[in-house]
């Protein structure tokens, strides 16, 4: 035992000798005075009302602000009148957005096998975004269900001609319960997006998708659906999960008869804006750190977590860093982006004037998954980016953000084409369980934000922002 100590005493000299030797110092990262200064940053996030109180503002107060509407537009002023009032240089940047509008919707059973008669059976549907509508009357015509694209092809035009085709592609209930919500929608959002071309190519009349979202309390899930050129347009709707499994297993019995009443319309576009305002930097004002969250909503509840939680998380970093009196040494640029859900305009706006100025990117988050509790954040760029973050993540240790993940292609929508580029790019990082129950659904409320969590979220973005507009050095990009 003795011995055994004496040896790694003098082994640890010799460790010590040898890298004084071959070693340089370590080269900081972070100066001690921006380590203090973010334990002060976390702490007035996680504890203050900032994000809480604007994403109240916005979804409560203000409501769904679908591209192109009157509540998207009173938001635009609002958002730019908060940041003016923290002294902020805000621009205005104009955007051409779409401009469709919700009509009737209505559903509903005429015919199964076993009904009883006379009998009719409502069914929960919501039009997807840029559906083009049925008559006023609506459509009546037996229902087809596929489980997938590969079904919908075997069946072919014989067997779904003159019909309405539901794709009942199953969201995966056991992914999302284990965290991976979004891994679960992007398995089947591409039946939402592309399933009503897929069914007109075969002659179909309206096409519905089971909703691509994780919700079981017969709530209908919208989103965006795109027309692919040369194929017939037909309207095309979600119904719930609930309704989706009635429907399949009525369709097992016999034929099932559905009415379908979808009476969207799209209106000419809208000139609409990006939200961007700096707070400029004390040193090196031409590099920017942006924080950003989207502005527009779907229009079925209030965009509360999608993503006034965002704008929110994103707001309260320039008003946490004047409360505390802390200047960023380069520039930290707010962007409330227009149009992520219909198409993303806002983001290629923004990317279309910066095209030439990505070097002076130094870095860009973007907040859309909601406001539940952060468990740290992910990071897109080079993999090797991993070790500028270790002084960030222990002061973020404190809520339990402590994981730092690496996640190849990118971590955001709306930064997309500058991740592209090269710029790393910063998402929080959650568990993915609750966000898919109420994401592009009815439930999409206020209450869905807790205080706390909200905090959490805004203090990983503003840890993050305020860090990195510190950083000593250059990231590798
Ligand atoms: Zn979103």
């Amino acid at each position: 035992m003795k011995r055994l100590l004496l040896t790694a005493a003098i082994l640890s000299v010799g460790i010590t000798t040898a890298m004084a030797q071959t070693v340089s110092p370590t080269p900081e990262l972070y100066s001690q005075k921006t380590l203090d200064d973010l334990v002060r940053v976390q702490k007035a996030a996680t504890e203050g009302t900032h994000a809480f109180d604007f994403a109240r503002y916005m979804s409560a107060t203000i409501g769904p602000r679908i591209s192109g509407s009157n509540e998207a537009a009173f938001a635009v002023q609002y958002v730019a009148g908060e940041m003016r009032k923290l002294g902020l240089d805000v621009k205005l940047q104009k955007v051409m957005v779409p401009h469709w509008v919700r009509g009737v919707e209505t559903a509903e059973l005429t015919e199964w096998h076993g009904m009883p008669p006379g009998s009719k059976r409502n069914v929960v549907v919501t039009a997807l975004g840029h559906s083009v509508a049925t008559p006023a009357s609506g459509v009546t015509a037996d229902v087809v269900v596929v489980n997938d694209f590969a079904e919908l092809d075997r069946l072919g035009r014989k067997n779904i001609e003159g019909k309405i085709v539901l794709f009942n592609y199953k969201f995966d209930m056991g992914l999302q319960a284990a965290g991976f919500g979004l891994a679960a929608y992007g398995q089947s959002v591409a039946y939402r997006t592309n399933g009503a071309s897929a069914a007109a190519k075969y002659g179909a009349i309206a096409s519905i998708v089971r909703s691509a979202g994780g919700s079981q309390s017969r709530l209908a899930h919208t989103g965006l659906m795109r027309y692919q050129d040369g194929i017939a347009k037909i309207p095309s709707g979600a119904v719930t999960y609930e309704d989706a499994e009635t429907i399949a297993y009525l369709a097992k019995l016999g034929p099932v008869k559905m009415h379908l009443t979808l009476t969207p319309q799209t209106l000419p576009p809208v000139e609409s804006y990006n939200v961007i305002a700096d707070l400029k930097g004390s040193e090196k004002p031409n590099e920017y750190v942006i924080v950003s969250g989207h502005l527009d909503s779907w229009d079925l509840a209030q965009g509360a977590i999608d993503d006034a939680a965002g704008v929110a998380a994103a707001y309260s970093v320039p008003a946490i860093l004047k409360d505390l009196g802390l200047r960023p040494r380069r520039t930290i640029r707010f962007i409330a982006w227009m149009d992520e859900e219909q198409g993303g305009s806002g983001s290629e706006a923004y990317y279309a004037e910066e095209k030439g100025n990505i070097a002076n990117h130094f870095a860009a988050i973007e907040a859309d998954l909601g406001a539940s509790h952060p468990i740290g954040f992910k990071f897109a760029g080079k993999p090797e980016l991993q070790r500028y973050f270790g002084p960030l993540v222990k002061v973020l240790t404190p809520q339990g953000a402590t994981l730092a993940q690496y996640q190849a292609g990118g971590v955001g929508s709306d930064i997309g084409p500058l991740t592209r580029d090269g710029v790393p790019s910063f998402a929080p990082f959650f568990n993915e369980e609750t966000y898919f129950k109420y994401h592009h659904n009815a439930a999409d409320t206020f209450d869905k934000i807790d205080r706390r969590e909200i905090g959490e979220v805004s203090s990983v973005v503003a840890v993050l922002a305020y860090g990195l507009a510190n950083l000593e050095q250059p990231l590798p990009r």
